[in-house]
C-alpha cells in the first residue's frame, strides 16, 4: 500500500511538472519578457492574470475550450502539448525502469534534452536569456531534489 502512494505522488510530480514546463520552458523562447521566477501567468494576447483554477494542467484546457478565459483567444495547441508530453514521457520511463534510480536521472535528462530541444526549434528570448536559463536550471535543480527525495522513499518502501 505504501509503494503504491509513493508511487502515485511520483506521478503526481511529473504531472505538475508537465505543467510547469511550460512556464519554465516557454518563458526561455523568443518573444517571451516574463521572469521566470515571475508566479503569475498571463494570457499572451489580453495580458489577463489567468487563475490557478483555469492553470490545472489538461483539465483547465478542456474546460475552457482550449481558449483563454477572458478573450477567447487560443491557447496555443504546443502548450498542451508539452503538458502532456513531459507527463507522459517521465511517467513511461519511471514505470519501465521500476522506480528506480536510473528513472530519476534519465528524467531529469529528459526535462533538460526537451527545454534544449524547444530553444533549439523556437529560438532564446531576446532579453536577459543567459539569467533566465540560470534561474531556471536553479529551480529545476531545488524541484528534481524534492522528487529526490520520493525516489528515496520509494527505494526504502
Ligand atoms: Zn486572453
Amino acid at each position: 500500500m505504501q509503494t503504491i502512494i509513493i508511487r502515485f505522488t511520483i506521478c503526481l510530480v511529473y504531472y505538475i511538472l508537465g505543467a510547469y514546463a511550460t512556464t519554465d520552458i516557454l518563458r526561455l523562447l523568443k518573444g517571451s519578457t516574463l521572469s521566470i521566477n515571475n508566479p503569475d501567468c498571463y494570457c499572451p494576447i489580453c495580458n489577463n492574470k489567468i487563475k490557478l483554477k483555469d492553470q490545472l494542467p489538461i483539465f483547465a484546457y478542456i474546460k475552457n475550450h482550449g481558449a483563454c478565459h477572458y478573450c477567447k483567444s487560443k491557447i496555443p495547441f504546443g502548450d498542451l502539448f508539452l503538458e502532456i508530453f513531459l507527463f507522459l514521457l517521465m511517467t513511461l520511463i519511471t514505470i519501465l525502469l521500476h522506480f528506480n534510480w536510473w528513472a530519476y536521472f534519465v528524467c531529469f535528462i529528459a526535462y533538460e534534452v526537451t527545454k534544449l530541444l524547444f530553444l533549439f526549434i523556437y529560438g532564446p528570448r531576446e532579453t536577459e536569456f543567459a539569467k533566465n536559463l540560470l534561474r531556471s536550471l536553479g529551480n529545476n535543480m531545488v524541484l528534481f531534489t524534492l522528487l529526490a527525495v520520493l525516489f528515496l522513499l520509494a527505494q526504502l518502501a
